[in-house]
């Protein structure tokens, strides 16, 4: 017997900046760095940008506003406009302007980086780095031309698992201190042929008022006082669902998409807790599917404008809400937030609750009010940009879920935006580094962050 030695072939060029991972954070990233002047390649596993927000269908944005003012702007106000444009983003009459079809977050988020000048290399797996003491000289890659090695100055790792960093040696932590579980993941499903006049009406009916067709949000969780509790126990004792489909239960229009609903659900097994382990990834599909067709079955039986209703679409990519967390230079945690800890080096403001999705089917935790300073609604916590800076490495960056933060604090952090405006501040500095040829702890956060609200950021 024989293994093939696969050889590994180099890329004549070089960049200045390679992002991981084309994801929430990444893709972002890799504008932000692209417009700074950095030449910029993007390597992507799947073949379009946006990650868990396009290919695992996670819309709309989650709020981000403290006195009525979001907190996120910058590029994610750009990407906003720009989807608007096009019909795949709108607004809300409450003034929600975070309602997005994720097909057109694919074009536009596409678009923005071909126009800085930034390239992507898609269907394209990071496979491992190589090596200089605390340096990744290079990143090997595998896609159809076999292993092929990249070179840049500057790494940012937006693979929402730290692929990168992790197998370059820096410490992380995954899941709950005590029980080293994650949040519970999802697969998530678009339902096609739905009647909205009438679905409208019967969630109405059902004590669910909508604004619209355009604009809808209804929702089911166990013991959580949802007025459509009722008919999903129906469900339950019809032999039309099982008792976990009912752990959590959310759907949302779709701008661009008329007659089609985006499913927040359903959750997945709980021994399926693993995201970044490929045979859970492979099972949760599976799974998923077989959840979303109890689904299917209940929601034509039972929810009127739905009874022609098809799948238009299951994701491609599992939800996955948390898995490894890189120890960085700053560890935010859940006191940081409670108290809207603010840092000299922000890159990023909060005011998304900590929101843990628990595997043992109900949230831990997801108050809104208390007496802590941070249910003020003009309250907020920001985002040091040490949080995004691996221990141990001198030309990585971390943006996006898996920075650096405890598993209570990142289930804050963890909503699109601040993974937009993380990747936005990681491409920036990236950018300089690769420009004044330093390592990210030479980066002035200070400087960082001046130069970003210059950028409209909102910090
Ligand atoms: C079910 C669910 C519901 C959610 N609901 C909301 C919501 O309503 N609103 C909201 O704002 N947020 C929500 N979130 C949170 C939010 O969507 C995610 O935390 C965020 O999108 C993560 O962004 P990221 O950039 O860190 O990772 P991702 O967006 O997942 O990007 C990672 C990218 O890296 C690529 N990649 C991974 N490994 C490799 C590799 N080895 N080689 C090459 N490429 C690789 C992936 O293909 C992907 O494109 C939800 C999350 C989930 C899972």
């Amino acid at each position: 017997m024989q293994t093939v030695n696969l050889p590994i072939r180099t890329e004549a060029r070089t960049w200045d900046v390679i992002v991981v991972g084309g994801g929430t954070a990444g893709a972002i990233a890799a504008i932000a760095a692209a417009r700074a002047g950095a030449r910029t390649l993007v390597v992507e596993a799947l073949g379009s940008l946006g990650g868990t927000g396009t290919n695992a269908q996670v819309t709309p944005l989650m709020r981000n506003v403290a006195a009525g003012v979001n907190l996120n702007r910058g590029l994610t106000d750009e990407l906003k406009r720009r989807l608007c444009e096009r019909g795949d983003g709108a607004t809300d009459r409450s003034g929600n302007d975070n309602w997005f079809n994720p097909e057109g977050m694919k074009y536009v988020l596409e678009r923005m980086l071909v126009e800085a000048g930034g390239e992507v290399l898609y269907h394209t797996h990071f496979v491992a780095p190589e090596l200089e003491g605390g340096r990744v000289r290079a990143v090997v890659v595998h896609n159809k031309d076999g292993l092929v090695r990249l070179e840049a100055h500057t790494y940012i790792d937006a693979t929402g698992d730290a692929d990168l960093a992790v197998r370059a040696g820096a410490p992380f932590e995954a899941g709950e201190a005590e029980s080293g579980l994650h949040q519970a993941m999802s697969l998530r499903f678009m339902l096609g042929g739905v009647d909205g006049e009438r679905l409208c009406a019967f969630l109405a009916r059902h004590g669910q008022p909508q604004e619209s067709p355009r604009f809808m949000h209804f929702w089911m969780v166990w013991g959580k006082g949802s007025s459509l509790e009722p008919l999903f126990r129906r469900g339950v004792e019809e032999g039309l669902l099982l008792e976990r489909d009912g752990d959590y239960f959310q759907g949302f229009s779709v701008p661009g998409q008329p007659g089609v609903i985006s499913f927040n659900c359903p959750r997945l097994a709980a021994e399926l807790n693993d995201g970044a382990d490929a045979w859970t990834l492979s099972r949760a599909q599976v799974d998923g599917k077989e959840a979303i067709d109890r689904l299917l079955r209940f929601l034509r039986a039972t929810f009127e404008g739905c009874e022609n209703a098809f799948i238009a679409s299951y994701a491609p990519m599992v939800g996955v809400r948390e898995t490894r967390r890189i120890v960085g230079e700053y560890v935010l945690t859940l006191e940081d937030i409670l108290h809207c800890k603010t840092f000299e080096d922000a890159v990023c403001r909060n005011h998304y609750p900590v929101d843990i999705h628990t595997p043992r089917g109900q949230k831990l935790y997801h108050e809104r009010s208390g007496d802590l300073p941070y249910f003020k609604p003009d309250a907020f916590h920001e985002i040091p940009y040490r949080s995004l800076i691996p221990q141990g490495l001198s030309n990585v960056l971390v943006p996006g879920r898996c920075a650096s933060a405890t598993f209570e604090a990142q289930s804050a952090i963890r909503v699109q935006q601040n993974c937009h405006s993380m990747g936005e501040a990681a491409g920036l500095a990236a950018a300089w580094c690769a420009a004044r040829g330093v390592g990210v702890r030479e980066i002035d956060g200070v400087e960082l962050r001046e130069a970003l609200r210059r950028q409209g950021a909102n910090l």
